[in-house]
């Protein structure tokens, strides 16, 4: 505070004294809203410093009131509920507003002194607001008393020696807490009262801490022997962060006694052969099979073994909790929104909308959680209602090294690798890895803390990495001091057997016992994790799923009356629901197509095979940037009323016993969004998962996505999945980025029978396309190149008949009433360009050249092409004709198929643009140019 505004008020106040305790409370008031006090008192408080700029107190009433709840729950708290201290013999002078913000300067910045790198190599720079004389205090105040005000240990007044020794204890020794970005006063007080009360360092029972010891045996044992065993193989050891493993288990215990059902795990491979022996219980006998290169022959082509999933039961105190450690590529951190999706599944399978039933649980590199965007992305996606999974806990093994990159300088701008939490206010606890009780603080801290508020929360584990990026490294070439010391640096297990035998709590014959029976177990090769159980508990059987191809018979017909039922819901809405005028029309056309007035286009198709969908018990889910309304106005499955706002879905109001959708808006991402949906399908086998770009390209931004998990999945690591991709695709003169969706990339992709790659064209065929989808027990990936024009293409319709039919066409041959015999020329094409054919085909009164179209790519539909192509054996001049230039579209990726489809020494020839770097061109007048040249150059006979 400025000495004179102070000492001013002081004189002349009547309040000093013994009355700190009212002029706290007025404090408090000031913090929640400046203006409810008198202006006199506000000048004052206005005057008092801040740190860094930023306000540091926060109201406090309510803390102590927790405080004493948590007394009453049990001995976590150190010191015991006392009276209340009378207050005359507290300091009464301004040197009692410079305690409390001494407190809140810890609270603040406290993390800054932390004891937090086992190495004792990073030195952050000091804080003067820490240090007593910054708030003119010295150690000749140590034996005054001041009041604590919402300092949360259990006393009011404490001698400055005491309070300066608890702050140091609490906020500067093997964790560094910070809290104070969170605005919110609940959150705030609730983790001060946690962390305050015990000085963040809790009373551990015997037990417990020879659990820990345990686990850090078993996380060093299991390195040593793999590194004696197979010397020199790559194994991404975990030795340095040791701690993860006391740690991962506790956090599972811990979730298992609050009523956790499942965990899903995503790490990357640093330390993943150790997580999956020691925490998941895979046999360590199957692990050194894949060692000696042995595998199972059934499971396709495989993966190695640092990216390889694995599920499992755990015994917890609530009942065995089920564990899924996610596959993941090499692709650091991508695996994140594949969790979530994939417990965003499991929670709406179980009917839980809070997140308490099942606990995504990511583990993250120091270099990749600053480094990489899809972080970002998921933190945003955390608190948003498509995605959100009631809270994350990320843990981040700090090994304070990227590959090669230690220098902070070269590896983030910012101070922490995990400043980025700070953007949703997650709470960040940085711990030093080598003291395992702390880590064991604050992960059950950071698990109360999801637990209660349903936010993400971040534990940074600050460790080292003994050897290099893996064991063929040789690290000491890039970071020569750091790996000195760590050559000289004792292990996590040995420094904490250590210290329990100095505090008695274990005798070292007894150490050297648990050591012998780890490695024991290891030599025998079963499950080492006591608490591993047989998998009963998890949720979903994909059994019905397995073993079909595309081309697997089903029935996806209804009678027309049904569909017309269904098409009756479709249009229904309440009636106050006030509806925008082009959606009013919008809808009015629909009723005129569900009375048979009008042809169904493309719109309407595509909701009525949703209404089938859920009919038939099937739920779905779609996601994309405009999935409610559809980027092109076409859908409006969600209907705004114009005078309140408010949202209404007819899709969830079909009949009492439907199937569920969510149709979700997403955020602005695409990698992390899609990733999210991937997770969440490869869950959940009895939903229609859908992505929507809101232009195909925008798929881009998800690269790798669909090529390390999409496209591959199922081959590496047998994992089905039957996310469906609506990619909006055509040549309409809207310029190289919102032409294409880059159909070549997804064919190129293709092997397998990995994924679909359709191309519907008319309403009938995207209703049909769906269902089939829906409907066949098989679930393997969509890729729809959808329409943008054709959405409103007077031609593009389709009867209810045609729909109700329930049949997808892979091929569709001529329309026309051409006689075969006449045809000369079969031109073959997909999508859009195929009503630029048919149209000047009949404006030239053209009856010798036939048009096929292609509806699926991929699988090549080759018993239907040949059986269409029959009728044209006496035809040798074949053309394939795309909008895309000749290097893109489906020209050089699917041309074999057709070779092997036409009849012998016929021609094959090419009628599209000509090969280009750019997607498309910029200028309408030229787009409409090439346009018309390429539906000349394909009807043309020369
Ligand atoms: P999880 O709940 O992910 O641990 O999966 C439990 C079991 O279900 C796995 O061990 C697999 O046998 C099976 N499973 C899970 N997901 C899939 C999938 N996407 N495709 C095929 N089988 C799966």
């Amino acid at each position: 505070m400025q000495d004179s505004v102070m000492k001013a008020w002081w004189d002349s106040s009547h309040m000093a004294g013994g009355n700190t305790a009212y002029i706290e409370e007025m404090y408090e008031a000031y913090l929640e809203d400046p203006q409810s006090i008198l202006e006199n008192w506000k000048v004052i408080f206005d005057a008092l410093p801040k740190v860094d700029g930023v306000e540091v107190e926060s109201n406090h009433t309510q803390i102590k009131a927790d405080f004493k709840h948590m007394a009453s729950l049990g001995p976590a708290a150190r010191f015991t509920p006392g009276a209340a201290a009378t207050q005359g013999d507290v300091q009464s002078d301004e040197r009692q507003v410079k305690v409390l913000q001494l407190i809140n300067a810890y609270r603040f910045r406290g993390h800054q002194h932390a004891n937090l790198d086992p190495l004792s190599l990073w030195i952050q720079p000091g804080v003067r607001d820490l240090e007593l004389k910054h708030h003119n205090l010295s150690e000749s105040d140590f034996g005054a008393m001041f009041n604590l005000g919402s300092y949360a240990v259990n006393a009011d007044k404490m001698g400055l020696g005491d309070l300066f020794k608890s702050l140091n204890r609490t906020y500067c020794g093997s964790i560094g807490s910070e809290y104070m970005h969170i605005t919110d006063t609940e959150q705030k007080r609730w983790l001060q009262q946690r962390i305050e009360s015990v000085e963040a360092k809790p009373v551990i029972d015997r037990d417990e801490k020879i659990n820990i010891l345990k686990g850090l045996i078993a996380a060093d044992g299991m390195e040593k022997y793999l590194g004696a065993k197979f010397t020199g193989a790559k194994r991404f050891s975990l030795e340095g962060g040791d701690a993860l493993v006391p740690m991962l288990k506790g956090l599972i215990t811990q979730a298992g006694a609050f009523g956790t059902k499942e965990v899903v795990i995503g790490m990357a491979h640093r330390g993943r052969l150790n997580i999956l022996v020691n925490v998941l219980g895979k046999n360590p006998s199957v692990l050194f099979d894949e060692f000696a290169g042995k595998h199972d022959d059934t499971l396709g082509a495989g993966d190695v073994k640092y990216h390889a999933g694995f599920s499992s039961d755990f015994a917890t105190p609530g009942g065995n909790v089920h564990l899924a450690l996610a596959f993941n590529p090499s692709h650091l951190e991508i695996v994140n929104p594949v969790v979530m999706g994939s417990v965003r599944a499991r929670l709406q399978r179980r009917h839980c909308e809070d997140g308490s039933a099942v606990l995504p649980i990511t583990i993250h590199g120091d270099a990749a959680i600053a480094g990489q965007g899809v972080v970002q992305e998921t933190f945003n996606m955390s608190q948003t209602r498509g995605f959100k999974v009631g809270g994350t806990v990320r843990i981040v093994i700090n090994n304070q090294v990227g590959f090669t990159t230690s220098n902070i300088e070269d590896a983030r701008s910012t101070q922490y690798c995990t400043d980025i939490a700070k953007m949703v206010q997650a709470p960040i606890f940085h711990v030093n890895a080598d003291d395992p009780e702390a880590v064991m603080f604050v992960t059950k801290l950071a698990l109360d803390y999801r637990n209660k508020f349903k936010r993400d929360v971040v534990i940074d584990l600050v460790c080292y990495r003994r050897h290099g990026h893996n064991e063929a490294d040789e690290p000491s070439a890039t970071q020569p001091l750091m790996y000195k010391k760590i050559k000289k640096h004792p292990v996590a297990r040995q420094i904490y057997a250590d210290q329990l035998i100095a505090e008695g709590t274990i005798e070292k014959h007894e150490v050297d016992k648990l050591m012998a029976e780890y490695r024991a177990a290891l030599d025998h090769g079963a499950c080492v994790v006591q608490e591993w159980r047989p998998m009963t508990e998890h949720s979903v059987d994909w059994s019905p799923y397995i073993g079909h191809d595309w081309d697997v018979e089903y029935d996806g017909s209804l009678t027309v009356e049904k569909m017309k039922e269904l098409g009756n819901a479709l249009i229904n809405y309440p009636e106050k629901h006030r509806l925008q005028s082009r959606v009013n029309k919008l809808y009015l056309d629909r009723k005129a197509m569900v009375d048979g007035e009008k042809m169904l286009d493309w719109g309407m198709a595509e909701n009525l095979a949703y209404a089938t969908i859920l009919a038939d018990k099937t739920n779905i889910r779609i996601t994309g940037q405009d999935s409610g309304r559809g980027t092109f106005f076409h859908r409006h499955a969600v209907l705004y009323n114009q005078e309140d706002g408010s949202a209404y879905l007819p899709l969830q109001n079909i009949s009492a016993d439907q199937g569920r959708i969510d149709i979700y808006d997403s955020v602005l991402s695409e990698e992390a969004v899609m990733a999210f949906e991937y997770g969440f399908a490869t869950a959940e086998p009895s939903y229609l998962t859908i992505w929507e770009a809101q232009f195909g390209d925008f798929a881009n931004g998800a690269q790798v996505v669909f090529d390390q998990f999409l496209s591959s999945g199922e081959a590496k690591w047998g994992r089905l999945c039957g996310l469906t991709m609506l990619l909006p695709h055509g040549y309409e003169g809207q310029g190289p980025e919102h032409s294409s969706a880059r159909l070549e990339r997804w064919l190129q992709m293709c092997a397998d029978h990995n994924w679909q790659v359709c191309v519907p064209s008319t309403p009938a065929q995207v209703y049909n396309m769906l269902r089939r989808q829906a409907v066949r027990p098989m679930r393997r990936p969509l890729i729809v190149m959808s329409p943008k024009s054709l959405l409103r293409h007077p031609l593009a319709v389709s009867s209810i008949e045609e729909l109700a039919a329930g049949v997808f066409y892979n091929v569709i041959d001529e329309v026309d009433e051409l006689d075969p015999q006449h045809v000369k020329r079969v031109v073959m094409c997909s999508g859009k360009v195929y009503y630029d054919l048919l149209d000047q085909r009949r404006k030239n009164e053209k009856n010798d050249v036939a048009i096929v179209r292609l509806e699926q790519l991929y699988p090549f539909p080759q018993e239907e092409f040949k059986a269409i192509m029959a009728k044209y054996e006496h035809v040798t001049d074949w053309v394939w004709c795309q909008e895309e230039p000749q290097n893109q579209g489906a020209w050089y990726c699917s041309q074999h198929h057709i070779w092997q489809s036409i009849p012998p020494g016929s021609n094959l020839t090419y009628a599209g643009r000509k090969a280009s770097a750019s997607p498309a061109v910029g200028y309408v007048s030229v787009h409409n140019q090439q346009q018309k040249a390429l539906v000349e150059d394909a009807l043309t006979i020369n």
